[in-house]
């Protein structure tokens, strides 16, 4: 099959690879029709992480079923699915929580918890940027979509990732309907983060970036935006709220926060929510903190050690929240929300391109070029 193989530092190429197949009696099998490439998969684009060459990328897959292990009961081929990126048992003490992202089963490292598909450090699974996907677990692991699935595709693959993420940050966030929400970074999570919060009703939604097409999409859905490259955002945010800062506030950055003039500043965006978010006020963080030096696998457990004013933090009495999404855990009302029409969160699909053309959507995307948002490819 052709799938897009990890070379090196910002190299990617479309390859002949092995066929996925059925490995186990759990499996489902997947032809793959529509996978996106993900904010996440760019600090293995970039080398932030020990991604071994050789490797398939795409955590972000929608698809038909077309081969059942002998143990799959409940998923039938012919059925469209959307996949979690999380790669979950369902039976373990986790999983029985609904905590998805932390599966104590799927990763085979000794004191890890939670895997993906194509994903440093979260286990061996290959990814669906490619013809074909296996899925492991399948009855757990396949969201069974309704019958618009495969004219819908584009909406409907934002369940994989990036809507139950976006959505996430503002429950970490601790978001009640009436809120004012500030949301640091306009990439496809944050501009999802921002729609979540349209959706859960927010009183006032602000968001801040400097690029102009992303923060114009996060306009078109009635959020406020705040370019950082303009004006002081922490000001702005106070101006905005009385001088009171905002209730909450998301964080949908990570590690590779820069400032407007391009210096890489890991804390910059912890700081900043800190600062603009009121006091005792609650902040939900989904941007993953890697290391840009990945080090030896020692280093794991130091992954993204970064300082923040945490002294700020404690004198607001406030509160933060974290982590990867249990997607599985918010994916059947978000998949309803699309489905009765009341969501569309295809808005952010900037590009759609051929497996062929993946390399060159990389690029862009990791040049965050103007008018690069959203890149899906449909292999
Ligand atoms: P992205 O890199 O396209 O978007 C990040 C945006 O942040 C960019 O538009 C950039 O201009 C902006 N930015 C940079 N520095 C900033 C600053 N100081 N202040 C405000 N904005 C700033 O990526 P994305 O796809 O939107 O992903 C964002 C983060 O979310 C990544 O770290 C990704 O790994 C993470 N993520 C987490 C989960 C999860 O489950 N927790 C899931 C998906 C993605
Ligand atoms: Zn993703």
């Amino acid at each position: 099959m052709k799938a897009v193989v990890y070379e090196g530092p910002r190299q990617v190429n479309v390859e002949r690879v092995p066929d996925a197949r059925v490995e186990r009696p759990t499996d489902v099998l997947v032809r793959v029709t529509t996978s996106n490439i993900c904010g996440s998969d760019l600090h293995m684009y970039e080398g932030r992480t020990d991604f071994e060459a050789g490797r398939v990328l795409g955590h972000e897959n929608l698809g038909e079923v077309i081969e059942i292990g002998s143990a799959v009961d409940r998923v039938r081929v012919g059925d469209m699915v959307c996949i979690p990126f999380n790669i979950a048992c369902g039976s373990c003490g986790n999983c029985e929580k609904g905590l998805t992202a932390y599966c104590l089963t799927t990763n085979p490292e000794p004191g890890m918890a939670g895997a993906a598909y194509g994903f440093a450090d979260l286990g061996p699974y290959s990814g669906g940027q490619a013809e074909l996907l296996r899925v492991p677990y399948g009855d757990f692991n396949c969201l069974v979509l309704p019958e618009d699935a495969k004219e819908r595709q584009n909406d409907y693959v934002m369940l994989s990732d990036i809507l139950p993420t976006g959505w996430h940050a503002t429950r970490l966030a601790r978001m009640e309907a009436g809120d004012s929400v500030v949301i640091y970074g306009a990439g496809p999570v944050g501009l999802m983060a921002a729609y979540s919060a349209v959706l859960r009703s927010a009183g006032k939604v602000m968001i801040v970036d400097r690029h102009p097409d992303r923060l114009a999409k996060a306009e078109e859905i009635g959020a406020i935006p705040i370019d950082d490259s303009q004006v002081s955002p922490v000001d702005q945010v106070m101006e905005l709220t009385q001088g009171l800062g905002a209730d909450c506030g998301c964080e949908c950055v990570g590690f590779q926060a820069h400032d407007p003039q391009g210096h890489e500043h890991p804390n910059m965006t912890l700081n900043d929510l800190v600062r603009s978010v009121k006091f005792t006020g609650t902040i939900g963080v989904v941007g993953v903190f890697v290391p840009s030096d990945p080090g030896s696998p020692d280093d794991l457990y130091k992954l993204g050690e970064i300082a923040f004013d945490y002294g700020m933090f404690w004198f607001k009495g406030q509160t933060m929240g974290n982590g990867q999404c249990n997607v599985k855990s918010y994916n059947r009302q978000l998949c309803t929300l699309i489905h009765e029409g009341r969501a569309r969160p295809s808005w952010v699909v900037s590009q759609e391109l051929n497996l062929d053309e993946a390399p060159d959507g990389y690029e862009h995307f990791d040049r965050r070029d103007h008018g690069w948002t959203k890149v899906v490819i449909h292999p």
